[in-house]
């Protein structure tokens, strides 16, 4: 059979996952990234699950002590820093710029394009074709939309699906260790803790460093704080820039109101432990709201979506990469294939379930901070006053609750 190629629009953890998944079957890949620049710079902290390690192997990534860190216990602070519940906890935290590092870095620089935004396709029996802002076009036999939660492409076939806002939004930030005050490094640098304001969730562990290091003294301290935000005051006040204009549903980062970064600061006073207080005021936070989204399709002719462009699960169960490695791996499973159409269908079949399954759970754990938005007398027991334990069972059982929601869309698929 002749190389096959695929084009991939965007250049993310999704879209390198689906170049070295599809390369290793054979194709030859070729990934778009409208960014100008490389994305190390985008440092979050990272859950990780076995499913990802699994198919990091599979491309030849070995998830070693460089890769992550390990976390044993989990602490819940009170508002005036005690331990409330401890724990023992097995999760790996790495960072988003850790894993992109391992992705992109082996990968022929010719088949990672960066400033190359989408703005169409075309396709026909034979070709699918891309067109660039820039006025270039380029052909192949297979185009992936790994292009996030605003997907240009779902947007060309799916124009009415669009992202849910549920209600609240996650403030996060993130600190080097070094910077850590030697006594609040002692008490939680190395374990994973909860703060439980009433309505509102906040978490935070340890990553690797600016510069992916894993070893003491260099890692950095990832924060995570969920906050419920009105859709018509609060959030559009986020949203709105120093000029006085309202950026929709969200903001980069640059454009949040100074004032707005303090009050955050100020809230964390009042409402978290002081050791995580303290840490979040020498930070520059930002925030990103909080969508559920899902597509009908996944599966447009030689088009197929994967990651966060076909599905947005809320971050409570941390397997949006995991999911994206998934779809990647189904994808490139069912593109190894002779017979590329049946492959994309039996593809279909497989992740719109799985998609679906992951939205409804990270919905059912996001669904007490949802509530907080409706009046006192309408919310359920539940949604009044959280049970710290079920916060604790949901957080030890994220690896098996995906694995659940994996094995039930398989069973779904056939
Ligand atoms: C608060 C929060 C915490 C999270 N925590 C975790 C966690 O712990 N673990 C976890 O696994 N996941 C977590 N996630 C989810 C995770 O970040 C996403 O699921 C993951 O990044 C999806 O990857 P993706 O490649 O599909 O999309 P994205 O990372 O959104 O990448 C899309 C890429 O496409 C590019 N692009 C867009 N349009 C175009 C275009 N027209 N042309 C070319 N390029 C384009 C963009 O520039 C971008 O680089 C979290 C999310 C949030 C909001």
């Amino acid at each position: 059979m002749p190389t096959r190629r695929a084009l991939i629009i965007g250049g993310s953890l999704g879209g390198l996952l689906a170049a070295h998944l599809l390369r290793s079957v054979g194709w030859e890949v070729t990934v778009f990234e409208r960014n100008p620049d490389n994305l190390t710079g985008r440092g979050a902290g990272l859950s990780t699950h076995p499913q990802l390690l699994e198919i990091l192997r599979r491309v030849g990534i070995d998830f070693d002590e460089s890769m992550g860190i390990r976390v044993e216990t989990v602490l819940f602070l009170d508002r005036n820093g005690r331990v409330y519940l401890e724990e023992k906890t097995q999760r790996v935290m790495s960072s988003w710029g850790r894993l992109y590092r391992s992705l992109c870095d082996p990968l022929p620089p010719e088949s990672y394009r960066l400033g190359a935004s989408l703005v169409r396709i075309e396709q026909d029996a034979g070709r699918v074709t891309a067109a660039f802002a820039d006025g270039a076009r380029v052909s192949g036999d297979l185009l992936v939309g790994a292009d996030g939660l605003r997907s240009t492409v779902r947007e060309q076939f799916l124009p009415d699906v669009q992202p849910h806002y549920a209600g609240y939004v996650a403030w996060r930030a993130m600190l080097e260790e070094s910077e850590i005050p030697a006594a609040i490094h002692a008490q939680i640098f190395e374990r994973y803790t909860f703060c439980l304001p009433e309505g509102e969730h906040l978490l935070a562990y340890p990553v690797p460093g600016l510069h992916n290091e894993t070893h003491a003294g260099r890692r950095a301290y990832n924060i995570v704080w969920y906050r419920p935000a009105d859709p018509d005051q609060t959030l559009v006040d986020l949203c709105t820039d120093a000029s006085g204009r309202c950026h929709g549903t969200s903001i980069p980062p640059p454009l949040i109101r100074p004032e707005v970064t303090a009050a955050i600061k100020t809230a964390a006073c009042g409402l978290v432990a002081p050791q995580v207080a303290e840490i979040f005021a020498r930070t520059r936070p930002f925030f990103q709201p909080i969508f559920d989204l899902e597509s009908p399709h996944l599966v447009f002719g030689r088009v197929a979506l994967l990651g966060d462009a076909a599905f947005v699960a809320r971050p409570h169960v941390g397997a949006g990469v995991t999911k994206a490695a998934l779809d990647a791996a189904a994808l490139a499973d069912a593109a190894g294939a002779n017979d590329l159409a049946t492959g994309l269908r039996r593809y279909e079949r497989a992740q719109l379930p799985f998609g679906k399954g992951l939205v409804a759970l990270g919905r059912q754990e996001g669904a007490y901070l949802t509530a907080q938005l409706k009046p006192p007398e309408q919310r359920t027991a539940a949604e009044l006053k959280r049970d710290v334990h079920d916060v604790l069972v949901a957080h030890n059982s994220r690896s098996e609750s995906l694995r659940s929601v994996l094995v039930a869309a398989r069973a779904a698929a056939g």
